[in-house]
């Protein structure tokens, strides 16, 4: 499968092959208190992720997995946007990112979504979009299992 990267513009691509050469955060977290396995079978991406979260703060997270860079890129960017985050302030800021990539042109303005914005392009491939969100999803399916365990 090609990587659309090679077609988005030379500026995202930088940033998009800066955080798959060189990940942000991505080791296992030994002291988490949650962790998801997600997985992409179209493309073949997978991640691991580990938040570790009290009293509703991410204090701290991390991720393991392999995949196309898109996918990588992506949940490295991820960690370093949600380091420190209240959980509600990570759900809206995955909710803004996934607008993003189903083509909001406001949420792809928006300078809160950082280095990710250089994704922006890849909503352009359909195909591509489950790459760009798999590490959003596993963060959502982290928080929701945190919440159903204190519930
Ligand atoms: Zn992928």
């Amino acid at each position: 499968m090609q990587d659309p990267t090679s077609q988005l513009n030379s500026l995202y691509q930088q940033v998009i092959l800066d955080h798959y050469r060189h990940p942000r955060n991505k080791e296992r977290l030994e002291n988490g208190t949650v962790e998801v396995h997600m997985r992409n079978p179209a493309c073949g991406d997978e991640i691991k992720l580990q938040l570790r979260i009290e009293d509703e703060i991410i204090v701290d997270l991390g991720f393991t997995g392999e995949g196309c860079s898109i996918s990588q890129a992506s949940a490295s960017m991820m960690t370093t946007l949600l380091k420190g985050r209240h959980v509600d302030e990570a759900l809206s800021l995955t909710g803004r990112f996934t607008s993003m990539m189903h083509g909001d042109e406001a949420a792809a303005r928006d300078k809160e979504l950082k280095d990710l914005r250089a994704l922006e392009g890849v909503s352009k491939f359909p195909i591509r979009i489950k790459c760009a969100l798999l590490g959003f999803d596993a963060l959502q399916e982290a928080v929701k299992r945190t919440r159903e365990d204190e519930a």
